[in-house]
């Protein structure tokens, strides 16, 4: 774990002023970044012993008092340095120190001029000396604010209204600008319920079908908010997402200031949004979890789409949770928060029930033409799949390419097959350093077993190394052969795999989504990654393949995920003119979690969960915490854990702790890893105690141990 400790440096020159501000400081024999967060007269270190503050960064608007007071919370709340909070919260290029020169931190938003604008400029008259000059310096490409004066950002300013120029924070909108649609009774309904409920902090949690327009009830709140004078901030759960929703905000704002914030970003463009977000340049921000810790002095409204995904949890580090770190910004900052979501998490949902979040709900699809496409379940023990396939699955593809319509075989496994099994005696190969078995993949130039928890990769045996039979063969589905089958069985039709390997590649996704888009492709193969949130017009037939597997799960969330999934994955077909169907191969047909999907019921689903979750004490009706231990000896990483519940147990809380046990994955890359749970009624029971546990924790001996704490974990 990185210090916990605020450090103190001499700083003769600092004001209240200077509070947020970076400085840099001498640390060790290096200097590193930190953030001024308080003046003293005082310090507990020796006068001789403490080193003064090389630079403060007044060229760049300190961290504002908020932000400082989010982090303080999160470190809080997460039990994490405050320090290494503040590092997570600055762009990775204001993070590096820079010796004596402090890079000049004002560039932020550059603008090009418009078609429009070009042909106005040509016709300035010849004394507009300062409008000519500017537009000479326009027409040589994108003029970052930086490099220009007082005077000509007045200007600009000014063209900027006339359309003359437009702000390059982000891409600029792929067409011409979007006119609001006549919005649905249901979308006005939920936007007026928003604006009614005044302004101050509100959460509203947005329960719309796929397909109901809750984009729209978004833009429609982002509109009100910008025309407000306010800033919005926007959250999606990945990074494939963003495009998609960015060019609906330039179609819908061309003349707002747009930024984006993820990790994609290269170091100049990321530092150049944040500063456009600090400034207050930026109207909109969209960007993933780490945006929710965007600086936003004129915040006004924030949106998180997609907000059960599970990928607004960070999962190292600080392992937070950027919905709920929203949530806690929108209540201090006073604002409105929306949750949007067609399959809520179930503690959202819960809030909701509570009466703690407002619930709006959209429960049909936002176009006439398209209602929400019928399920069917094809049991997998009476039409046995060939090659994965069901004959109803084949027979329905065959169908849709005849009819020229589009269709997506999802099935949450890359690789060729899951396992590589010897037909002679049954040995599937494990990985020699992690408790999972080697995953199948095919490759240049041959097969190849990876191991998708450590990267080692190996090649296939000639014959297997318990019995000798050459007779090895790859057991299950993966994309990849599904791929391989699809190719064989419908010859003439254009196939495309859309899963972590082929989307790995930047502007890959992007560039698969135009293809499919463009009607360039018939059949789909994708894993959860096309799943989340894409709209595909033509899209017509869903087939899901080797869904079961989540049912025997060990892990309780497992249902609520594959649920989540199966709806929306679903919503994926006969999102515009033509109905679409979604046929789900499974050997449980009259299992609940498919019953409810089958019918679009989602209450009926959270309902049943939720009530097995209070019989069986368990999120969100219990909080929990999670301390991991991770080491080469598992008796080291077991001792640290029965050290840490003696530590607790000591402290007589009103907390249980559990015993300690191994991790769903028991063994990575040759590490054990062990973990104890903590749990409590009551949220800030578990934080009282957290809060004195630490520093008891920091204290054990814990050589070649590696924990951290996770609270609110969501994988166990
Ligand atoms: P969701 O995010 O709820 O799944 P989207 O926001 O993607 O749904 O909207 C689904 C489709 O419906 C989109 O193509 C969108 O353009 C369209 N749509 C949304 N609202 C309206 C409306 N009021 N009138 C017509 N079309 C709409
Ligand atoms: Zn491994």
């Amino acid at each position: 774990m990185p210090l916990a400790r605020l450090f103190d440096y001499l700083a003769a020159d600092a004001t209240h002023a200077d509070i947020g501000r970076r400085v840099e400081v001498p640390f060790g024999p290096r200097r590193r970044v930190g953030v001024l967060l308080e003046l003293a007269e005082a310090s507990d270190c020796a006068w001789s012993e403490l080193k003064p503050v090389r630079r403060i960064d007044r060229a760049t608007p300190p961290l504002p008092q908020e932000l400082l007071v989010l982090a303080r919370f999160a470190a809080d709340y997460y039990q994490y340095p405050l320090g290494a909070v503040l590092a997570a919260l600055l762009p990775p290029a204001l993070r590096r120190a820079t010796g004596d020169r402090v890079a000049p931190m004002t560039a932020s938003v550059a603008h090009a001029p418009t078609e429009a604008g070009l042909a106005a400029m040509a016709t300035l008259g010849p004394r507009a000396h300062a409008q000519r000059a500017l537009a000479e310096r326009l027409r040589a490409g994108a003029l970052p604010l930086a490099q220009t004066t007082p005077r000509e950002r007045a200007l600009l300013r000014a063209w900027l209204n006339k359309g003359w120029v437009v702000p390059m924070a982000d891409a600029p909108p792929s067409g011409p600008a979007d006119a609001p649609p006549q919005a649905t009774a249901e979308q006005a309904e939920a936007v007026a319920r928003v604006q009614h409920a005044g302004s101050g902090f509100n959460a509203f949690l947005l329960h719309g079908v796929t397909g109901s327009g809750k984009t729209e009830v978004y833009l429609r709140l982002i509109d009100q908010v910008l025309e407000r004078g306010l800033q919005a901030l926007v959250l999606v759960p990945e990074i494939h997402l963003v495009p998609q929703f960015a060019d609906r905000l330039a179609r819908r704002f061309p003349e707002r200031t747009r930024v984006q914030l993820h990790s994609a970003l290269a170091d100049g463009e990321r530092r150049a949004a944040w500063l456009a977000a600090l400034s207050g340049d930026a109207d909109i921000v969209l960007g993933t979890r780490l945006a929710v810790f965007a600086p936003l002095p004129r915040l006004g409204l924030i949106v998180v789409d997609e907000e059960h995904d599970a990928a607004y949890k960070q999962m190292e580090g600080m392992r937070y949770s950027a919905r709920d770190v929203a949530v806690w910004r929108a209540q201090a900052r006073g604002v409105a928060i929306v949750l949007g979501s067609a399959t809520p998490s179930l503690e959202s949902w819960r809030n909701a029930q509570a009466g703690r979040y407002r619930l709006l709900t959209l429960s049909q699809r936002a176009r006439t033409s398209s209602d929400l496409p019928p399920v069917r379940l094809i049991d997998s023990r009476i039409d046995r799949p060939r090659q994965g396939l069901s004959s109803a699955l084949a027979d329905a593809l065959r169908e849709r390419l005849q009819r020229g319509e589009q269709s997506l075989v999802f099935i949450n496994r890359r690789g060729y097959a899951p396992t590589l099994l010897c037909n002679g005696c049954g040995h599937v190969f494990p990985c020699p350093r992690c408790s999972a078995h080697l995953v199948l993949h095919r490759a240049r130039g041959g097969y190849r077993l990876v191991c998708h928890h450590c990267g080692l990769t190996a090649r296939p045996p000639e014959v297997c190394p318990q019995c000798g039979n050459p007779d090895l063969r790859p057991a299950g589905q993966g994309t990849q052969r599904l791929e391989e089958s699809l190719a064989e069985r419908f010859p003439e039709a254009r196939i495309l795999r859309i899963d972590r390997d082929t989307a790995a590649r930047k502007g890959a996704f992007a560039a698969m989504r135009e293809q499919v888009e463009a009607r360039a492709v018939d059949i789909l193969v994708g894993t959860q990654i096309v799943a989340k949130g894409h709209d595909f017009p033509h899209l017509t037939l869903v087939g899901v393949i080797g869904a079961d597997q989540a049912l025997v799960s060990p892990d309780y969330r497992a249902g609520e995920r594959l649920f989540a999934q199966l709806m929306q994955v679903a919503g994926r077909a006969g999102r515009a003119e033509h109905a679409g169907e979604v046929l789900i191969q499974t050997a449980y047909p009259r299992h609940p979690l498919y019953q409810a999907v089958i019918r679009h019921d989602y209450a009926a689903f959270a309902a049943a969960t939720l009530r097995e979750r209070r019989g069986a004490d368990l999120p969100p009706f219990v909080s929990q915490a999670l301390l991991r231990a991770e080491a080469r000896e598992e008796d080291a990483a077991l001792a640290f854990l029965l050290a840490a519940r003696a530590a607790g147990l000591g402290l007589a809380a009103e907390v249980r702790l559990f015993d300690p046990v191994a991790a769903l994955m028991a063994r990575i890359a040759g590490r054990h890893r062990l973990q104890l749970l903590v749990q409590a009624a009551r949220r800030v029971r578990l934080r009282d105690f957290l809060r004195r546990w630490l520093p008891l924790l920091e204290a054990l001996p814990a050589r070649g141990v590696k924990w951290s704490l996770d609270v609110d974990p969501v994988d166990y």
